[in-house]
């Protein structure tokens, strides 16, 4: 970019007006109490967003209005130690104030004093030279950046925005439960170390692969031991890094990146959190978002710039496939995906395994049976739960973490921390009948889990629980499980009733009642489990990965609507009259559990099975069978 100096001219001719009239007064009280403060190291309001986007900035001095701000800044760009540097802000900085806020950096405004007569001139004559340097600086510099976005000062310009690992460290061996996403990966690991193989043969190197999954499932892990595996560079970034206040930041970024990339090929790029720049473009609700576009736009001109072979392979991984413009997943772009979604049972044990080797365990833990308690767990979440079950050991001078610890890790994970107990009162046998008669039903259906134990210790929401011991993944559900499910759910709502009467109970039930009447609907909605037939009428309520609700609108004439309530109705229906049945038959059971509940808060699952046993004819076989079940 060539610049003449009419144009230099006519570019600071504004700048020196605005500076005319900061000098009225507005600057010099600043610059003498800055000058007293500080040695004379600055940075550009740019360069001062980037420091805080990057945590780096620790403390904000604010003087004069807000104008100038002595900053105090920690990283590695500074040597690492805490200096105070200068920086003068725009004149409206309200949005700054805000962004200091969110950042949690600590903000302190000085009030203005009256300056000295030196300071002020020297201030007054100071401040346009210094703009009209600055600006100088600035064109020398856009005249010789290869970026030539005419950026305005210098945000255009990144540095060190992402992070680059020489040596990730970590092997495919520290990843488990994933193995068909490890097969995959094998093979890009083969095409960085040996790329000669395929381009001999003429096959062309994939560039992009998309990792789909929900978080904490070992995306960024697995990108990683990629990366290790091939003993290649790893440099990563966030999409919520690339979307930035001003248009054409993240765009610059983009380049940066893969210009850096490049040089350090073969190696990994790794986007984490896609879905922020690759979004469907031009579907924004009042207008698209240019910067993202943009954004969007030159990732995918960066992708296609460069030849299979230059060895460098973009993994980016994101938990909204849905969301992704589809020019990304077009060949040559990300045309690999693979899915990594929360491990099953094996998966789950494998994991823990990983975890566990650093952590002294005692011997009597049992990987398998905490693996069977955590369904629905991510690695994430297991990684968590024996960190948590770790420091806790930590808390009570154990030498080695034993099941009692992990135990109520694993019931802070699931259910919330856990609240005081209700003293003896009338509320408190309410919850008590409530939680025995899920327990009771539970227990005496034919295909229920066992009970694991009942508690009136409230946790997160909820003013008592009842566990059940999840007996393995449930990916295949019988119509009679679903019907002792329903059944059981309904047993506290039923209990209630019978003890207390009609009206005394409880808005307690509500939860339950939701989760019975979602499953009475699915089983005739979707899994053809009613006389309507096998018919699907309804997709899945939930999309994999977003956990909200898809419109996917009903296919279904108002006939068949009509029918689906009336099913639904019935099997509701029919399941509280088996709980109602079952509260009956055992108040004296229950009566006798509801008073060692009140006293003890807590009955373990083997000691309620005993003492069920103890009171039912057929001692720990279950005795009913919910009128639903047999026949229909
Ligand atoms: P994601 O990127 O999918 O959100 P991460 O890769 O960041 O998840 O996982 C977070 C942490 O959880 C990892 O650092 C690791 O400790 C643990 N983790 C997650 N998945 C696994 C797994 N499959 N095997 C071992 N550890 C895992
Ligand atoms: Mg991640
Ligand atoms: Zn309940």
């Amino acid at each position: 970019m060539k610049i003449s100096w009419k144009t230099l001219l006519l570019l600071s001719l504004p700048i020196v007006v605005a500076g005319f009239f900061l000098w009225q007064g507005l600057l010099e009280p600043a610059t003498q109490a800055i000058s007293t403060n500080i040695a004379n190291s600055r940075m550009t309001y740019g360069r001062f967003l980037e420091y805080l986007n990057m945590g780096w900035i620790k403390k904000v001095d604010l003087y004069d209005n807000a104008h100038t701000a002595i900053v105090e800044a920690v990283g590695p760009e500074l040597g690492n130690r805490v200096q105070k540097i200068k920086v003068e802000l725009p004149v409206n900085a309200l949005e700054l104030i805000t962004k200091l806020r969110e950042s949690r950096v600590d903000i302190d405004a000085h009030p203005s004093k009256s300056s000295g007569a030196i300071w002020s001139l020297v201030g007054n004559l100071l401040f346009p030279l210094l703009l009209l340097g600055g600006l100088v600086l600035l064109l020398r510099r856009s005249g010789t950046s290869s970026s030539g976005s005419g950026q305005a000062m210098s945000f255009g310009k990144s540095r060190a925005l992402f992070q680059m690992e020489a040596q990730t460290g970590i092997v495919f061996d520290d990843v488990a439960g994933v193995e068909e996403a490890k097969e995959e990966f094998q093979e890009v690991v083969t095409f960085l170390k040996q790329p000669e193989a395929f381009t001999a043969v003429g096959a062309r190197i994939p560039k992009g692969v998309l990792l789909l999954g929900p978080p904490g499932t070992g995306k960024t892990l697995l990108a990683k031991a990629i990366a290790g595996e091939a003993s290649v560079p790893f440099f990563s970034i966030s999409g919520s890094e690339f979307v930035e206040m001003f248009v054409g930041v993240g765009a610059s970024r983009v380049r940066d990146l893969f210009k850096k990339a490049k040089e350090n090929a073969p190696c990994i790029v790794f986007i984490d959190e896609i879905d922020a720049v690759g979004r469907q473009r031009g579907t924004g609700i009042g207008g698209g978002n240019d910067e993202r576009e943009q954004t969007l736009n030159q990732l995918l001109t960066e992708m296609d710039g460069f030849e299979g072979n230059t060895g460098i392979i973009v993994i980016a991984a994101t938990n909204r496939p849905d969301v992704l413009d589809s020019a990304l997943l077009r060949p040559g772009r990300f045309d690999r995906q693979v899915i990594v979604n929360v491990p099953d049972f094996n998966g789950r044990k494998a994991i823990l395994r990983v975890h566990a080797k650093n952590k002294k365990i005692s011997s009597s833990v049992s990987l398998e049976v905490i693996a069977r308690r955590t369904p629905g767990f991510s690695g994430a979440d297991l990684a968590n739960l024996l960190n948590e079950a770790a420091i806790l050991t930590a808390r009570r001078h154990k030498d080695s973490i034993s099941m009692e610890e992990i135990d109520i890790s694993i019931d802070r994970v699931v259910a919330g921390m856990q609240g005081t107990p209700l003293l003896d009162s009338k509320s408190k046998r309410l919850i008590a009948y409530h939680e025995v008669g899920h327990a009771v039903v539970g227990t005496l259906l034919e295909n229920h889990d066992p009970v694991q134990k009942v508690t009136l210790i409230p946790r997160g929401q909820a003013r008592g629980l009842t566990w059940f011991m999840p007996s393995e993944d449930k990916n295949l559900i019988s119509r009679a499980q679903i019907i002792s499910q329903i059944t059981s759910a309904l047993g506290g709502r039923a209990a209630e009733q019978i003890v207390f009467g009609e009206p005394e109970v409880t808005t307690g039930a509500g939860n339950d009642l939701q989760q019975v009447t979602s499953l009475a609907r699915q089983m005739v909605t979707r899994f053809g489990m009613s006389t309507i037939g096998p018919l699907s009428l309804e997709n899945e309520e939930r999309s994999p990965f977003l956990g909200r609700n898809i419109n996917t609108g009903s296919k279904y004439s108002d006939q068949v609507a009509i029918d689906i309530d009336y099913q639904v109705y019935n099997i509701v229906d029919r399941c509280y009259k088996t709980a109602l049945q079952i509260i009956k038959d055992n108040r004296i059971l229950i009566d006798r559990l509801v008073d060692i509940l009140v006293e003890e808060e807590t009955i373990d699952g083997l000691h309620f099975r005993n003492i069920v046993a103890e009171y039912t004819c057929i001692p720990n076989k279950p005795n009913y069978v919910s009128q639903l079940s047999a026949s229909e």
